[in-house]
């Protein structure tokens, strides 16, 4: 007979392989994990890998130590430290939260569900991480590692998105009132480390005789998902034009929508047929080749036009940068792409 899944086996099973995480306080440690560092890797997790967020966590930290620090800091030096991290309107989330908690609570993180669910930028997901890991409160946080440890451990067949309330449901049912904080990391590292999407180690899991889908040997083809719709392209014109002096003409984007207040090269609309929109009167060259870049909803093909301006000549739109006060590493990906091929060329 299949055992039920106890809290405690997969807690023991942490304690000994607990990954350790540059924000993470190991289990069993005097220190109690901070909850700006706690807060800061959940809104960098969120869309992100953990290896990729490893060094932007590493930066900000050294850069901005505290949440006091972070707001205090300029929105372009913020917003170009996150620059290759994706889904911008979380930086700029991101400093509107670390400012109402510097302002609105002294510099310190509301402990309860509630209170930081009143933050900026803190849904239901990440109110309930830093609720559990930052605070030890008994709340249920599932990510999709969550989802596919429970998907297997009950051998649901729900595909996703419509299994989520169920998935969360079975989530809820398991999570204990004694270190609720380790148990949500320890279940986020099982789906992390054993229960893969491929190939989970069985042989290794600590709830190995409770999961039903071990039993019925479904393991590997779950969680189902619902087929996703076909992403659409969208073609856009890129502008890089470059004065004599080195100096590029730049435009920070608006705030709302997409890339909002980052910087980036001029352009055309996106869409079907771009219209030229060049940024300045110039003898544009089109580059060979495309840059391309996959955002959530579609795919983007930019056509790459390039121009040398001499120094009299003001432009319509955007702002020459000088070499020193620009870095490429500054640019949202898809604009660092435009960038690396007129490099190439
Ligand atoms: S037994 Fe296998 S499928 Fe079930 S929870 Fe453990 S690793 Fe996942």
């Amino acid at each position: 007979m299949r055992e039920q899944a106890k809290p405690q086996d997969l807690l023991d099973w942490y304690d000994r392989h607990a990954r350790a995480l540059p924000w993470r306080v190991p289990p069993h440690s005097n220190v109690r994990p901070d909850p700006y560092r706690i807060w800061l890797s959940e809104i960098m997790l969120q869309q992100t890998t953990v290896p990729a967020v490893k060094p932007y966590f590493e930066a900000f930290t050294a850069r901005w130590p505290t949440v006091t620090a972070l707001a205090e800091a300029r929105d372009e030096d913020v917003m170009a430290a996150w620059a290759g991290l994706g889904y911008y309107a979380r930086a700029r989330n991101l400093l509107k939260c670390a400012r109402a908690v510097t302002v609105d609570h002294g510099g310190v993180f509301p402990e309860t569900l509630e209170g930081l669910l009143s933050l900026p930028g803190v849904g239901p997901y990440t109110a309930g991480a830093v609720a559990a890991i930052a605070f030890d409160q008994p709340a249920t946080v599932v990510d999709g590692n969550v989802e596919r440890v429970m998907a297997r451990l009950h051998d649901e067949h729900t595909p996703l998105p419509a299994a989520k309330p169920i998935l969360t449901q079975m989530a809820a049912a398991l999570t204990p009132a004694t270190r609720p904080g380790d148990y949500a990391q320890a279940v986020m590292d099982l789906g992390a480390t054993l229960c893969t999407p491929r190939n989970p180690a069985c042989g290794l899991c600590p709830w190995r005789r409770a999961c039903a889908a071990w039993e019925a040997g479904t393991a590997a083809e779950l969680p189902k998902k619902a087929p996703k719709a076909r992403k659409p392209t969208r073609l856009g014109i890129a502008y890089l034009a470059r004065r004599v002096d080195g100096a590029w003409l730049l435009e920070r984007r608006p705030d709302k929508g997409l890339l909002g207040g980052m910087l980036g090269w001029p352009g055309s609309d996106w869409g079907e047929a771009p219209q030229e929109a060049p940024p300045i009167r110039a003898e544009w060259k089109t580059l060979p080749g495309e840059a391309r870049h996959t955002f959530t909803h579609f795919h983007l093909r930019l056509t790459v036009k390039t121009a040398l301006v001499p120094m009299d000549r003001p432009p319509e739109r955007g702002d020459f940068i000088e070499l020193p006060e620009f870095s490429p590493s500054d640019l949202p990906t898809v604009m660092r792409k435009a960038f690396d091929l007129a490099r190439s060329a």
